[in-house]
C-alpha cells in the first residue's frame, strides 16, 4: 500500500481544553514548535469560545500572536458562533473550523444551539469568510451518539453536510465526541455521508473513550478518508466520561499506518519524546501506548 494519510494534530486545542491542568501560553507554544518539528502540517491551535465557560483556551489571540509564521503549517482556529468566528479571523488563523451540531441535547449545552440553528449560522459565518478567502472546515460534532439523546440518525448527518458543502465548507468532520462509534457504523456513515458531499473531502474525529478509535480510523481510510484528527499522547478526556482516555493518540495512529506501508510526514521518534515532554508538562501519564511499548 502506498499511500498517505494527513492527520490534523488536535491536541493543543481538543486535547488540552479537555486536560485539568491549564497550560502557560509560553508551554503551549512550545508544545505546537515540538508537534511541527515532529511533522505536523496541519494543527488545532486554539478554541475562540468564552474564556469563562473554557479556561483553558482563554488565551486563544495570546497564542495566535506567539506562534511563529511557518510557509508550509497551517494554524487552526475553532468557531462555534458568529463571534468567536470574527475572533478567529481577526487573530489571523489560517484555517478555521465551524462546529455544526448532530443532535439537539448535546447541542443546546454546548453551544446553545440546534443542528438546524448550527447550519444557519454557518451560512452567515460563511459571509465574513468570504470576504477573507479563509477556508473553513466544518466538523459535525456528536456525529456517532449523543450523551443526552442516544442515537444520531444519519439524516442529520446527510442534511449537515448537504448544508455545509452548499455554504462553501472545505472540508468535513465527521466527530465522535463522546467516543461511542464502532467500525461498522462508521463504514456505513462515511458511505452515506460521501454520497452527498459533492467531493469535499472528509476528516474523521475520533475519541479512544471506549478503545475503538484505531478500529474507526481503519474503517475510515478503508472507506476512502484521507485526513484523521488525533492528539499528541491521546490528551483530552472527556466531559461526559471523567474517567475515561481522550483523542485517539497521534503517535499510535502514526505506528499503525507505517506498520502498512502509509505515510504521514510524521516522525515517530520526534512524536514520543513530544509525548514523554508533554507527560511531564501535565504532571501525568498520558493514554497513548507506544512511548510505553516502544518502536518495533
Ligand atoms: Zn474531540
Amino acid at each position: 500500500m502506498s499511500q498517505e494519510i494527513e492527520i490534523v494534530e488536535v491536541g493543543p486545542r481538543d486535547g488540552l481544553q479537555n486536560e485539568n491542568t491549564i497550560l502557560d501560553t509560553a508551554i503551549k507554544i512550545e508544545f505546537v514548535n515540538r508537534l511541527i518539528d515532529s511533522g505536523v502540517k496541519r494543527l488545532e491551535v486554539a478554541s475562540f469560545v468564552h474564556p469563562k465557560l473554557v479556561p483553558a483556551m482563554a488565551d486563544a489571540e495570546q497564542v495566535m500572536r506567539d506562534l511563529s509564521p511557518h510557509p508550509d503549517v497551517k494554524y487552526i482556529g475553532l468557531a462555534l458562533n458568529e463571534r468567536g468566528f470574527r475572533r478567529a479571523l481577526d487573530a489571523g488563523c489560517d484555517e478555521i473550523n465551524f462546529v455544526m451540531v448532530a443532535s439537539e441535547g448535546f447541542g443546546l449545552r454546548n453551544q446553545n444551539a440546534t443542528p438546524l440553528q448550527t447550519a444557519d449560522l454557518f451560512d452567515r459565518v460563511m459571509v465574513l469568510a468570504n470576504d477573507d478567502k479563509v477556508p473553513v472546515s466544518v466538523t459535525i460534532s456528536v456525529a456517532f451518539g449523543d450523551p443526552f439523546e442516544g442515537e444520531v440518525p444519519t439524516e442529520i448527518l446527510e442534511m449537515l453536510t448537504a448544508r455545509a458543502v452548499s455554504a462553501g465548507a472545505s472540508e468535513i468532520a465527521l466527530g465522535d465526541t463522546i467516543g461511542v462509534a464502532d467500525p461498522w457504523t462508521v463504514a456505513k456513515t462515511i458511505q452515506r455521508v460521501q454520497a452527498v458531499s459533492q467531493g469535499v473531502p472528509l476528516r474523521l474525529h475520533f475519541h479512544n473513550t471506549r478503545n475503538t478509535a484505531l478500529a474507526n480510523i481503519h474503517a475510515s481510510i478503508e472507506n476512502g478518508v484521507r485526513i484523521i484528527d488525533a492528539s499528541c499522547g491521546g490528551i483530552g478526556g472527556c466531559p461526559f466520561a471523567p474517567a475515561a482516555t481522550g483523542n485517539v493518540p497521534t503517535e499510535d495512529v502514526v505506528y499503525m499506518l507505517e506498520r502498512a506501508g502509509i505515510k504521514t510526514g510524521i516522525d515517530l521518534k520526534k512524536m514520543i519524546e513530544t509525548s514523554n515532554w508533554l507527560s511531564k508538562q501535565l504532571g501525568k501519564e498520558l493514554p497513548s501506548m507506544l512511548p510505553k511499548a516502544g518502536i518495533f
